[in-house]
């Protein structure tokens, strides 16, 4: 397509970017700028899920027996990692008690100091696993190397892709040819657009079963470990058919600011939350300052309740 004005002509190609040159366009004589018209994402978008037929233009992600963006909340609870055998049966319990509908926990853990706790790895799985059986619970647990993908992705039912790999491609492949959901949160240096392009690595592989999910950027601001991010809610439910969670713990850092935050995330429209619970976070080999004890959360659940019915959710 061709307009032609009196200072300059405009010629609009349609088609498959990486048929085009388009970086090179750019950088012709007589060319003045080359931009994009359409978003750059395609299979994460509303209008691709009303081409399917959706209604409302946003997709449910079935994950066994749970449902995630069909408008019922889920909360995702759990222990930053799996510590023992007792610790992830004492949390299973009392976070199935409380109404949590998947059970959260890490086995292999990016740690930003490589002498910290790194996790109880296939130990951990195994106890994840073990866990899921007994109590009938999807459990969700992040994969941090490509090479782990199938061993994880054989005892949970969720790979989380945690902040730190959101743009680890390789990974984002992997778990995309897994079959398997992915929980892949936003880097918290991140734009909410770097995160629609990194899902769309994920889709493309042909897997739509992908939860995107909100932790929290770096800001300025000191008095939490990040800063929540809430316009992202809006934002990716503006523009993509996937589910959207919110992660109040590691946005936060303190316990005793998740309930504000997890309430605001439902007011927002979040299709989900993801809360560390532990039962006595004091021990905590990771991420005890965030983390709920297994009571707290309980009042939390009861607390949510009548927020995600004032708008019109059920939890
Ligand atoms: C986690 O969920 O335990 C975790 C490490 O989260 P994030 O990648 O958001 O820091
Ligand atoms: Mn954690």
């Amino acid at each position: 397509d061709v307009s032609r004005g009196d200072y300059m002509t405009v010629i609009g190609p349609v088609g498959d970017e990486r048929k085009l040159p388009f970086d090179k366009i750019a950088t012709l004589s007589g060319v003045k700028e080359a931009t994009m018209v359409e978003t750059p994402y395609k299979l994460i978008s509303r209008e691709y899920a009303r081409f399917y037929g959706e209604p409302g233009a946003h997709k449910t992600v079935h994950i066994g027996h749970v449902h995630m963006g069909n408008g019922e909340p889920v909360i995702i609870a759990g222990p930053c990692a799996v510590e023992s055998a007792e610790q992830v049966a004492e949390t299973v319990e009392s976070v199935i008690r409380a109404g949590a509908r998947v059970l959260r926990g890490g086995a292999y853990k990016p740690r930003t100091s490589p002498y910290a706790f790194q996790g109880m790895k296939t130990e951990g799985l195994k106890l994840l696993a073990e866990a899921r059986e007994r109590h009938h619970i999807p459990v969700c647990t992040e994969v941090v190397d490509p090479r782990d993908v199938e061993t994880v992705a054989e005892h949970c039912d969720i790979l989380q892709i945690g902040t730190r790999n959101m743009q680890n491609f390789p990974l984002l492949t992997e778990v995309g040819k897994s079959g398997r959901a992915v929980l892949l949160k936003r880097g918290m240096a991140s734009t909410i657009e770097d995160l629609l392009m990194a899902a769309e690595y994920v889709l493309s592989e042909g897997n739509e079963r992908l939860l995107l999910c909100e932790r929290g950027v770096r800001t300025f601001e000191p008095s939490t470990r990040y800063t929540l991010d809430l316009s992202a809610v809006a934002v990716i439910r503006r523009y993509s058919h996937l589910p959207i969670l919110v992660d109040p713990s590691h946005a936060t850092g303190h316990w005793w600011a998740v309930p504000a935050m997890a309430k605001a995330a439902l007011a927002a429209g979040a299709d989900g939350l993801v809360i560390e619970v532990h039962p006595r976070p004091k021990e905590a080999y990771c991420d005890g300052a965030q983390s709920l004890k297994c009571e707290t959360f309980e009042t939390l659940m009861a607390e949510l309740k009548p927020i995600a019915a004032a708008v019109g959710r059920k939890l």
